[in-house]
């Protein structure tokens, strides 16, 4: 005997990819709390489904209400590191969301660094950015990158 129809339960969305629907995109934070009774499974946006329970969640929810399964789409602390250690202040553009402030003034610095580089200071400022940018993401914890804000 063989068993080689196993019996998958249909999936609804299909091969199980998160949907975007735009709208949840515009939908304003501020709705958030906004009546006692909103719950996490109606007034907003459920756009998404905890792939470990199947709750319906909101879009902007970084864990699962019900099971406390990270849902975000979660960066590796591994590849954040090397891209500092290779590509200094560059790697925050892998955590843009979280780290816009931090890259932007990387860049500034690093533009600085590059036209003051005639002058010592200008390699010291570089070389500060990359350390700043290797210590910046190997300090902070794991579960803040498997916590990723989800991008739409
Ligand atoms: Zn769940």
């Amino acid at each position: 005997m063989n068993d080689s129809d196993a019996e998958n339960s249909p999936d609804p969305q299909g091969s199980g990819t998160p949907q975007f629907v735009p709208a949840a995109a515009n939908t304003p934070v501020a709705a958030v709390n906004s009546s006692p009774d909103a719950g996490f499974a109606s007034g907003q946006a459920t756009s998404a489904y905890c792939p470990s329970c199947g709750k319906p969640v909101v879009d902007s929810a970084v864990i699962c209400p019900g099971c406390g399964t990270p849902l975000a789409s979660s960066r590796n602390k591994t590849v954040a590191v090397l891209l500092a250690v290779f590509l200094s202040f560059w790697t925050w553009l892998y955590t843009y969301q979280r780290d816009k402030q931090k890259f932007w003034m990387g860049l500034g610095l690093a533009i600085l660094g590059v036209i003051t580089s005639f002058f010592i200071i200008g390699d010291f400022i570089l070389f500060g950015v990359w350390v700043w940018a290797i210590v910046s993401t190997a300090a902070r914890p794991e579960r803040d990158y498997l916590m990723y804000p989800k991008t739409v």
